[in-house]
């Protein structure tokens, strides 16, 4: 298992944020976290990335445990993070935000360069634009393809669709996918609860601080309490029309007669 997170709890002073979570993140897979506001995706990625400190339990990575390591070595080793809110540098150039996710190590960064243009091509475009001229979803690019120049095992994402036109959401998908073709494992955290199962292997769904359920993506889709809570509870297709209403306390439009 490349990363395998062990009942961690989190607080942030009093509030217990995390509540014991245990997930586990295999070498080539995409992994999803999808949950309510405040459910603790985020938190989730920050604590693996070292950014927020654990309160218990545990959390592996590539073999070592680096529950109490630092968040600058966690880039070392291979945890890659894109945040929320993105974090591109504003008065430096596109270019320049890039070769900033690769400070900390040695390589060919012309050949790591010319793969993440070709991954994001707007950035080719642009790579001498201010990084904070560029548009919500181009400084969201400028974000992944830094986070990708550092090399990593697995990388981190959380709402990579944030605040995206829909065109742009199927883009950032599709260039997720091909990241991970590329060998990146993934895990990813999304509103978009829909287009993240559809686009990754296994998922875990997330509710105040716990797990509540773990499958394979697939079967999440399909799921009816996950589809009446986090897909706006619309069936796949009329094969799934025969199925049980929600959950009382799940947002489920009532069932048509
Ligand atoms: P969203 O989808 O709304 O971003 P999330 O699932 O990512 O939600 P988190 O951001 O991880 O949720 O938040 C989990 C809980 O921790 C929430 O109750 C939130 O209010 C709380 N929390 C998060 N950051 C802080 C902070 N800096 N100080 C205090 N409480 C916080």
């Amino acid at each position: 298992m490349l990363l395998e997170i062990e009942d961690i709890r989190v607080h942030y002073g009093k509030v217990e944020a995390l509540k014991g979570i245990s997930l586990e993140v295999a070498e080539g897979e995409i992994v999803t976290l999808i949950g309510g506001n405040g459910a603790g995706k985020t938190t989730t990625l920050k604590t693996i990335s070292g950014l927020r400190k654990l309160s218990a339990g545990r959390i592996r990575f590539d073999g070592s445990d680096i529950s109490k390591m630092p968040g600058h070595k966690r880039v070392l080793a291979g945890i890659g993070q894109s945040p929320e809110g993105r974090g591109v540098f504003p008065g430096m150039t596109v270019e320049d935000n890039l070769l900033m996710g690769a400070y900390s190590r040695r390589g060919n960064f012309d050949k790591d360069l010319a793969e993440v243009y070709e991954l994001f091509e707007r950035l080719a475009q642009r790579k001498t634009q201010m990084g904070g001229t560029m548009s919500g979803g181009e400084q969201q690019m400028v974000a992944i393809g830094r986070a990708l120049m550092a090399k990593p095992k697995v990388l981190l994402l959380d709402e990579p669709s944030m605040g995206l036109a829909p065109k742009l959401v199927q883009q950032i998908f599709s260039i997720i996918e091909e990241i991970n073709r590329r060998g990146t494992t993934v895990l990813l955290v999304e509103q978009n609860a829909q287009q993240a199962l559809k686009l990754a292997h296994r998922a875990y769904v997330l509710e105040t601080g716990k797990v509540v359920k773990s499958a394979p993506a697939a079967t999440l889709l399909d799921d009816p309490e996950v589809r009446a809570a986090y897909l706006g509870g619309e069936l796949p297709s009329e094969t799934a029309a025969a199925e049980e209403p929600g959950s009382p306390d799940s947002a489920a439009p009532p069932s048509k007669a």
